[in-house]
């Protein structure tokens, strides 16, 4: 009895230490992922995650209170406003022992989830994760961010981690930073532009060293015809461009970019990519739809599927495209039926039985985006295009006008053509599979037949010759 005690004495014991373990997971009143904003699935968005660094478990909720500000303060700036229903967003909440950020010219340092520190490379602002000049372990900081997305977001096409801390910093990379000063929304927007679209620094104050790679938005060309951006440079507008009350909203090519002074330049004289709280300048603007684009089809899906329909009898069939909207307007959407442009400009075709000829029918379907946002676009981002073949097959002279449906459930086919040995009606649920309904002898002309019982859930009905 004694003994018997005891062991019940121990087991208590070893509960409660197994509870205390665990109570900082318990403790989370919902997983470590949650919804942002969502516009779709993860596979048609473009998918923002936001991490937590420096936030206590007691601060998590103030977390998801910041990504969710921060997705909209990111998506309400040109161009992204308006394709705002192209993204989604998500907030991975991970704690923190302690509050903040490491700043170690003041001999600061937190305990925090990814290492996060200011003054990264010497750069006051410049806030960065491991692996950095202070810490080469990838392991200590992009090592976890990478494990986080495998984990609960493998479509993650923008990473952001929101540092719970009020001094002004930042950094842009495949995993950008921004931190909680005043100016975080505007540092946010202008690191998006590094990690997004590729943009680079329109900073003219030297930075020795800074790699001498171009961006889209910084060339050391000088010959206008040359110049990456010439398509939004006027004419009359000189190049290179002195800055100026008469050029100060004109796209030309002024002196100052890449951190350097001289011998670069940029498109405008301000822009988000140079100052904060600017708008992003037409070419930065253009080069961040193209990115949207280059991950996001103006086609997201199609139906039928399959892009070779085997038809025999000449009935009508539709088809669908599937496209995302910029919040003011649909995209431009043109049909072409066997090489003539349709005027239908919606997302669903029909085309009637009649208009189905023996041999291979091509439909296709363009899908493009003509924002004015853009204007060179040679690798095609803003267009997809969908071909469909309908092969009927020759031999397929009858015709099967559209059934119509009795009020007690049969229907009326109405065949018309030549077939000399007879002919069957028949039906399928998936266009794969197909049933005969009716049976004819020979026809030379037209035929009205009701058949006697209907299946349920036909999607389409052709007829055969007997051979
Ligand atoms: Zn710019």
């Amino acid at each position: 009895m004694h003994a018997r005690e005891s062991i019940t004495a121990f087991g208590t014991k070893l509960l409660l230490a197994v509870a205390l373990l665990l109570s900082p997971v318990c403790s989370w009143a919902q997983p470590p992922i949650s919804t942002v904003l969502s516009n779709g699935p993860t596979g048609k968005r473009i998918n923002i995650v936001f991490l937590s660094e420096g936030y206590t478990a007691d601060e998590l909720e103030q977390f998801r209170r910041d990504a969710t500000n921060t997705a909209n303060s990111l998506l309400t700036v040109a161009p992204f406003d308006g394709y705002r229903g192209y993204f989604n967003a998500y907030a991975i909440a991970v704690a923190s022992v302690e509050s903040g950020s490491d700043h170690p010219s003041t001999g600061i340092a937190r305990n925090t989830y990814f290492k996060s520190t200011y003054e990264s490379y010497g750069t006051a602002q410049l806030l960065t994760i491991p692996p950095n000049n202070r810490d080469s372990s990838y392991a200590n900081g992009q090592g976890k961010v990478t494990a986080l997305l495998n984990q609960f977001m493998p479509e993650w096409d923008v990473v952001v981690l929101v540092v719970n801390d009020t001094e002004y910093g930042g950094a842009g990379g495949q995993f950008m930073t921004v931190s909680k000063h005043a100016s975080a929304p505007e540092i946010a927007r202008h690191e998006l532009g590094h990690s997004f679209a590729g943009l680079g620094d329109e900073y003219s104050t030297p930075y020795p060293g800074y790699p001498n790679s171009e961006e889209p938005n910084t060339t050391r060309e000088t010959n206008r015809n040359a110049v990456k951006w010439k398509a939004w440079i006027d004419p009359e507008t000189p190049v290179p461009t002195p800055a100026g009350s008469t050029t100060a909203a004109s796209v030309g090519l002024f002196e100052g970019a890449h951190y350097n002074a001289t011998g670069w330049y940029r498109p405008k004289n301000s822009c988000k990519m140079r100052t904060l709280g600017t708008t992003y300048c037409e070419v930065c603007q253009e080069t961040l739809v193209k990115s949207i684009y280059s991950r996001i089809g103006t086609i997201q899906g199609q139906a039928p599927t399959s892009l070779l329909a085997n038809l025999v009898a000449a009935s009508s069939r539709s088809f669908q495209v599937e496209t995302p909207a910029p919040q003011d307007r649909s995209l431009k959407v043109r049909w072409t039926f066997n090489g003539t442009q349709l005027t239908n400009t919606t997302t669903n075709l029909l085309i009637g039985a009649a208009q189905l000829a023996v041999g291979t029918n091509t439909i296709r379907v363009d899908v493009t985006d003509d924002t004015t946002m853009v204007r060179s676009d040679p690798s095609d981002y803003l267009h997809d295009s969908q071909t469909w073949k309908v092969v009927v097959a020759p031999g397929a002279q009858l015709r099967l006008l559209a059934p119509t449906l009795l009020g007690d459930g049969r229907m009326v086919f109405n065949v018309s053509g030549r077939a000399p040995s007879g002919f069957q009606i028949q039906a399928s649920a998936n266009f794969a599979t197909w049933t005969n309904l009716v049976s004819s002898g020979p026809l030379d002309g037209s035929i009205t037949l009701t058949n006697p019982l209907l299946p349920g859930s036909l999607v389409g009905f052709r007829t055969i010759a007997t051979q």
